[in-house]
């Protein structure tokens, strides 16, 4: 803390004092050191995060809420504390839109299964974007089954850019939601946000923005946004698995119906009723995720520990660097060209299917992602099987990206005609 105005001091960006942080990075895979590349799947844990983890186990561990002793009492605080640290991470105006979930897909069908179902009604419809991960096209399909609802989706160019002219063309009285993602997984596209959030309110829409893969590499301010939903993983943004958020303005969240039933979201109970805890408590049935959701509020705090603009600079010279050494090797296409991109570079060998690539690059040490990438329909629209995925974080380094160019060399060489 700055002892004068009491500002946190950011702790200045230094990558290898951050590889020390993280106790995973420093193994041997297949006799070489790892380069790990497939943080989009998932990002390894600093210390701070494993620590927390084992001292909520191993010490101040209760089940939270319904117990008066003193270690429930604990558990219940830092519980909350990390609920508190998440909203003042995406600049929540109330902590009590934040609902803690297993991860980006649950907040999805959360807000499927609640407002959706209030909401859509046959006929109505739902907008999304080619670019979706899966967890935010399947749970609007199953909704659209079950209400008679219609799913409509925004094309995108073969640059990976979403068509706004068409969204626009798109929206309608009848549109009820947008769900689209911040930055895809398969491209790294960012979206426009602002302007499709305004657009979706101008005809009425409610809008939910899929965040899983841009809330640790940029500020995000759901405020500013305006967006009615946010939905990210704990496991992407060095913190746990199995834990999540879904935020919600309150007015939206306090006027939908509860998904799940069961302890922790009731008032009372009775055999011929029952009514509901307050936002957030009422989406959140059962025994929640407690240690994991304190792991979050590490996680939260470890980025936050950090000067954000040189993070997300670091990460983007490694992409950019990655773009251009990749780009230059004959018979490499780059997936994905816009401008606004975010710490993803997809690629495809014109000899070389992406599982072969990836299968080899792991036996030098590399680990990348190869596939579809939980987008189907988008690999379709591209007219590719898959493409071959390396995906930075903050942790990850100029010499890693020198060594993923020459693994997808020898590849080459392997296949080539
Ligand atoms: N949305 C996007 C853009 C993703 O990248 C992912 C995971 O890869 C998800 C949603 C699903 O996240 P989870 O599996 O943590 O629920």
């Amino acid at each position: 803390m700055n002892a004068k105005n009491s500002v946190p001091v950011a702790r200045a960006f230094d990558v290898e004092a951050v590889r020390r942080d993280f106790p995973a990075l420093h193994q041997q895979v297949h006799g070489h050191p790892l380069v790990y590349l497939d943080n989009a799947a998932s990002a390894h844990k600093p210390r701070a995060v494993i620590d927390t983890i084992t001292h909520y186990y191993s010490t101040d561990y209760s089940n939270v809420h319904r117990g008066l002793h003193y270690l429930s009492e604990r558990c219940s605080q830092a519980y909350e504390d990390a609920r508190g640290k998440v909203a003042s991470f995406i600049h929540a105006k109330d902590a009590r839109e934040i609902i803690f979930v297993r991860g980006t897909t649950e907040a999805i069908n959360l807000v499927a299964n609640t407002y959706g179902r209030k909401h859509v009604r046959a006929g109505d419809e739902i907008l999304i974007s080619a670019l979706e991960h899966h967890s935010n096209i399947v749970p609007w399909q199953m909704l659209c089954e079950q209400t008679g609802g219609v799913l409509k989706v925004v094309p995108v160019s073969d640059a990976g850019e979403l068509d706004l002219e068409a969204f626009e063309h798109l929206l309608s009285s009848r549109t009820r939601l947008v769900a689209v993602t911040h930055v895809s997984n398969a491209l790294g596209t960012i979206n426009p946000l602002r302007r499709i959030i305004d657009a979706a309110h101008a005809v009425g829409a409610r809008v939910l923005i899929d965040g899983a893969q841009a809330v640790h590499h940029m500020p995000v301010d759901v405020q500013d946004l305006d967006c009615d939903f946010y939905a990210f993983s704990g496991h992407k943004m060095y913190g746990p698995t199995g834990i999540g958020v879904l935020y919600g303005k309150a007015a939206l969240l306090e006027a939908m119906p509860p998904w799940q039933g069961g302890g922790e979201m009731i008032r009372e109970v009775s055999f011929e009723r029952s009514t509901y805890a307050d936002i957030p408590f009422k989406f959140e049935a059962g025994t929640p995720h407690i240690v994991g959701a304190i792991g979050l509020g590490a996680a939260v705090d470890y980025i936050s520990s950090f000067d954000r603009a040189a993070v997300a600079r670091h990460e983007h010279e490694l992409m950019t660097y990655a773009t251009e050494l990749l780009g230059s090797l004959p018979g490499l296409r780059i997936v994905g060209t816009v401008a606004n991109k975010a710490s993803i570079v997809s690629f495809v060998l014109d000899d070389a299917h992406p599982h072969d690539v990836g299968t080899i690059l792991d036996r030098y040490g590399i680990a990348v992602r190869a596939g579809h990438h939980c987008t189907m329909p988008l690999m379709n629209r591209l007219c590719l099987g898959g493409t071959t995925r390396a995906s930075f974080a903050m942790y990850n380094t100029r010499s890693e990206v020198e060594r993923l160019v020459a693994g997808v060399g020898k590849v080459m060489e392997m296949f080539r005609r």
